[in-house]
């Protein structure tokens, strides 16, 4: 049955990837903070036939909280899909405490505040599917990612406390946990890495990139996305509180 779902930081990577995938047979918001990078997010994906709505939503901004709230009061949203995310890198001591705070508003808290906007429409139908996109790094750390690792390790306490919350109804709260991910962002991150090192682009999948992942994969959207197709369907609704890895087994380790 078509659902409507809303996808946070959809513009680009991920969440568009996994927006485009859902847009064959569900309704899908795509929301993010800048207005014209969405418009030309919507207006890409309908060039390939994929019509999804928009919605501006800044997950850190208390008034673009309460219009979610608002939609989700007066439309329904079936699925939550908490993606918006950021990276900055550097040791804890030269840490800008700004650029910290940024980072666990965006990938914590941010998801938190949806979570809650969403839910009293989710508990009025009975039906509800939160999806945090977290990161290996929920699981295991990386140095010099210190706010990014605390932000996605909490949400999978944020997933737990939750799911035993809303326990009574048919809603679930999931975390996915991809290790590094085929997304333009990453492809970019590449060229430069190769660069910095003076290696070639090969060498820095291979050794940098991949180092951790058995596998010797990125892992692609549509694994992500059809994971998020698996979740909100009816044989996972006893699945809640989860962290699911897609990590090529990295967290074997
Ligand atoms: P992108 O940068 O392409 O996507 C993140 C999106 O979130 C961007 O459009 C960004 O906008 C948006 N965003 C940032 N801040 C806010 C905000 N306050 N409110 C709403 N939207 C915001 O990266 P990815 O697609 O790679 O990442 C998506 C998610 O997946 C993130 O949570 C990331 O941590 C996670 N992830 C990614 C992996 C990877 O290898 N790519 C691996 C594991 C997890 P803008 O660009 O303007 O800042």
């Amino acid at each position: 049955m078509s659902k409507r779902i809303l996808i946070t930081g959809a513009s680009s990577g991920i969440g568009k990837g996994i927006a485009e995938y859902l847009a064959k047979t569900h309704s899908v918001t795509i929301s993010d903070w800048d207005a014209s990078r969405l418009e030309t997010a919507r207006s890409d994906m309908a060039v390939k036939g994929c019509e999804v709505n928009t919605q501006v939503l800044d997950v850190t901004q208390g008034d673009h909280l309460e219009q979610l709230k608002h939609l989700a009061d007066s439309e329904g949203i079936d699925v939550l899909v908490n993606n918006a995310g950021m990276q900055h890198v550097s040791k804890i001591e030269d840490f800008p405490p700004e650029k910290w705070q940024q980072l666990m508003n965006i990938m914590l808290t941010g998801p938190a505040m949806t979570t809650r906007a969403v839910l009293p429409a989710m508990k009025k139908n009975n039906y509800g599917r939160i999806i945090n996109i977290g990161s290996v790094h929920s699981l295991v750390a990386s140095a010099y990612k210190s706010a990014y690792v605390s932000a996605k390790h909490g949400l999978i306490g944020l997933a737990k406390t939750v799911a035993l919350e809303v326990a009574s109804s048919d809603i679930t709260i999931n975390t996915l946990c991809p290790g590094y991910v085929d997304t333009d962002m990453v492809r970019s991150q590449i060229k430069q890495q190769a660069e910095l090192h003076h290696i070639s682009e090969s060498e820095v999948v291979e050794k940098i990139m991949l180092k951790n992942m058995p596998k010797k994969e990125f892992i692609a959207v549509e694994e992500l996305a059809g994971t998020v197709g698996f979740l909100i369907g009816p044989y996972a609704k006893n699945i809640t509180a989860q962290a699911i890895a897609l990590d090529g087994g990295w967290t074997a380790h």
